[in-house]
């Protein structure tokens, strides 16, 4: 059986960019339970030759962007609990807004381990987001580029202990 890793973060960070990037062509779409209409993405990631389940909680996303609401928070609590580690997405262009505090503060109070993630820290605008991103209580964040590819070895060796 493989280990399981989630993918979490409010909207617009890059999520399913990192998501598509490790898992090629071969996804699922899965429908979480009855009743929730939003679709979960599974797929088989490999990185650098280490193979792991990869999820995608698009269920935090795009019904409220200041709130958590309840259905999907559920759905992204799952997700998480399920997996045996969670890598927790920033936009180091944006810097930290609340929603990624609210998501660092219940990340906290889950047992699943975490890595933080700086996305689209490619080039000098993400260097302050980078900073910023110390202030969640994480272990050192990882700039990271979803978009092009930065960063992948770093994560290969985050994920490691892990799987
Ligand atoms: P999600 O809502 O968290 O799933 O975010 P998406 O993967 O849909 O990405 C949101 C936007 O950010 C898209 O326009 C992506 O092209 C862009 N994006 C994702 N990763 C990067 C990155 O590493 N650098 C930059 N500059 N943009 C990125
Ligand atoms: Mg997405």
């Amino acid at each position: 059986k493989l280990p399981i890793v989630a993918i979490v973060g409010r909207p617009n960070v890059g999520k399913s960019t990192l998501f598509n990037r490790l898992v090629g062509k071969r996804v699922a779409l899965v429908d979480d339970r009855p009743g929730v209409t939003r679709d979960r993405r599974e797929g088989t990631a490999v990185l650098l030759g280490m193979e792991f389940k990869i999820v995608d909680t698009a269920g935090v996303e795009d019904e409220d962007p200041d709130t958590l609401p309840g259905r999907m928070r559920m759905q992204t609590q799952n997700a998480v609990r399920e997996a045996d580690v969670a890598l927790f997405l920033i936009d180091a262009r944006a810097g930290i807004v609340p929603q990624d505090e609210e998501i660092a503060r219940w990340l906290r109070s889950e047992d699943t381990p975490v890595i933080l993630m700086a996305n689209k820290a490619e080039g000098k605008a993400a260097e302050s987001g980078v900073l910023e991103a110390y202030s969640l209580g994480f272990d050192t964040p990882m700039p990271f580029s979803a978009e092009h590819g930065d960063g992948l070895v770093d994560l290969f060796e985050a994920l490691r202990p892990h799987i």
